[in-house]
């Protein structure tokens, strides 16, 4: 589909497999984090995610949760490693990736990977006065990382705000209520393109109205399919 700018104030972007391959999360981001985790991970009260993980541990009830054994920081990488091998949503995984990534970019070994049709739609959105704005499930500061070093510069002064689920699931309505209220654009104005179906019927609950992007393959779908953003506000 064709989107003009006719009643759009607002744009809010998913990222993975909106903005960013899929691939780069899952093939470039968390095997960096993994190779590192001993590097960053320190001894005793020097590192403070290491009382963060073992609160976590402590309070965990789900299955295969391994032992805690020789020491703190045996125990706690044995939990982390356990916590990306199964892909568990975790605060102190969030905040031991996010230091790895934070020192991974300064030292330029990643960087962030947008697809080429994202750096001209953010240049449309603010030549049209369109706010740009990233919900994610990635961390805020993962999210700035991300966009402030891709291959076509620094994107963040395209960008007004930046929202991970501390605003609320992506899944539920109130989310981009919340969203919309921060931006000071009223839900019908703010178009949402994400490639998850349960995260735009959430957004067209508040209200938004929703573009689902299809990056590859071409399976049916009841929201208005784009292939990338070379119709949105063209
Ligand atoms: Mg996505």
């Amino acid at each position: 589909v064709h989107v003009s700018s006719e009643g759009i104030r607002g744009l809010l972007l998913d990222v993975e497999g909106t903005t960013t391959p899929v691939s780069f999360v899952y093939d470039t981001l968390f095997p960096y984090a993994r190779a590192r985790l001993a590097e960053f991970v320190g001894e005793g009260s020097a590192d403070p995610d290491l009382g963060l993980v073992r609160r976590e541990y402590d309070l965990d009830q789900g299955p295969g949760k391994p032992g805690w054994e020789g020491g703190e920081r045996e125990g706690a990488l044995t939990y982390l490693r356990f916590l990306m091998a199964t892909d568990r949503k975790s605060t102190a995984l969030k905040e031991v990736q996010g230091r790895i990534w934070k020192e991974g970019y300064r030292r330029g070994e990643l960087r962030g990977q947008v697809y080429p049709d994202v750096p001209p739609l953010l240049e449309r959105c603010r030549a049209q006065g369109v706010l740009a704005a990233i919900f994610s499930s990635g961390s805020v500061l993962a999210q700035e990382l991300l966009f402030s070093s891709t291959g076509a510069g620094d994107l963040r002064p395209f960008l007004r705000a930046y929202f991970d689920t501390r605003t609320g699931p992506k899944t539920d309505p109130r989310s981009y209520e919340r969203i919309g209220a921060a931006l000071g654009v009223l839900c019908p104005q703010l178009l949402f393109a994400s490639d998850t179906p349960a995260e735009l019927e959430a957004a067209r609950g508040a209200g938004l109205r929703v573009v689902h992007c299809v990056r590859s393959g071409g399976a049916g779908s009841s929201f208005p399919v784009i292939h990338s953003f070379d119709g949105i506000l063209a």
